[in-house]
């Protein structure tokens, strides 16, 4: 019998629902840090560039199967995204990043049922929709996820005062370069491995995706366990799973960036058309 039925709760139905969410929200805060007690004990120093490539050369026999783009072909068939991540859970231990744009929240899902209090990477720019806010909020309130909010080194006055204001209309590249990769490199510096959500069918820059791969430029192996996804399997697992999704996929946005540089869709147009709409860009320089 629960404490909201026997305490002084009883009887009270909101009371009751208090109750249990205050229950619900100590647990949380109980397993949060317990976690990050076990992480703490468990530390140990990043292992050189030598040993990772060592780590990403095996995955890449276990894990890539035959006909897997860019990568020779194995005799096995490819893995799925949940094997993909339990081989990064063994091999890396505490020591992920998830990448994640708040467009959705699959990728940190998929992670945090195999490493409960993942780190999930936030790529803080300062230009982000409100929806896109109130994405990141609700998923550090309901999953069993660490959001770490990546931040530049300039706060958007203060990006301003120094290069003009709104730099991302007149050089997009130096403001992603300020904004996004240069804060995510410094805080992949942390880490052995990250998880992106890139995948094959995003568009023709990103159909080479492999599973498992040496990130030459950050230093650290980087895996792309959704790469065989579609769209729709992305949006079938947030359904079977209810998993929260950014309300602008829904709105026309199906690839969602900073406000300034996205805009909707028209159905059946290449779903990355709506970002730096008009302008050479395709990639904000994170995965290329
Ligand atoms: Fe700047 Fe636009 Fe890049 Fe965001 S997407 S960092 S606003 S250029």
């Amino acid at each position: 019998m629960s404490a909201a039925t026997t305490g002084p709760a009883a009887g009270d139905p909101l009371a009751a629902l208090r109750a249990a969410a205050q229950a619900r929200t100590e647990a949380r805060a109980a397993s949060k840090a317990a976690h990050a007690a076990r992480r703490a004990e468990n530390a140990r120093p990043k292992r050189s560039a030598d040993e990772l490539r060592a780590i990403v050369e095996r995955g890449r026999r276990e894990l890539h199967g035959r006909g897997t783009p860019g990568v020779p072909d194995g005799d096995h068939p490819e893995a799925t995204a949940e094997q993909v991540v339990a081989w990064a859970v063994r091999e890396f231990g505490d020591s992920i990043a998830v990448a994640c744009s708040m467009a959705d929240a699959v990728l940190p899902h998929v992670v945090a049922r195999q490493a409960p209090w993942v780190d999930v990477l936030f790529l803080e720019t300062g230009y982000h929709f409100p929806e896109t806010s109130g994405t990141r909020d609700a998923v550090e309130q309901q999953m069993e996820v660490t959001i770490v909010d990546v931040l530049p080194r300039l706060t958007v006055a203060q990006q301003d005062e120094a290069h003009g204001k709104d730099l991302w209309s007149r050089d997009p590249a130096a403001c992603c370069a300020m904004r996004k990769v240069e804060p995510l490199t410094r805080t992949l510096g942390e880490y052995e491995v990250w998880v992106t959500g890139v995948r094959r069918d995003e568009a023709p820059t990103r159909t080479g995706t492999p599973l498992v791969t040496w990130d030459e430029k950050n230093g650290l192996v980087k895996i792309n366990p959704l790469a065989a996804w579609s769209f729709d399997d992305l949006l079938g697992y947030a359904a079977d799973h209810q998993v929260i999704l950014n309300p602008l996929l829904n709105d026309g946005y199906p690839s969602i960036g900073c406000a300034p540089c996205t805009r909707r869709v028209a159905p059946g147009e290449d779903p990355r058309a709506g970002r730096w709409a008009g302008l050479d860009k395709t990639e904000c320089g994170l995965h290329v």
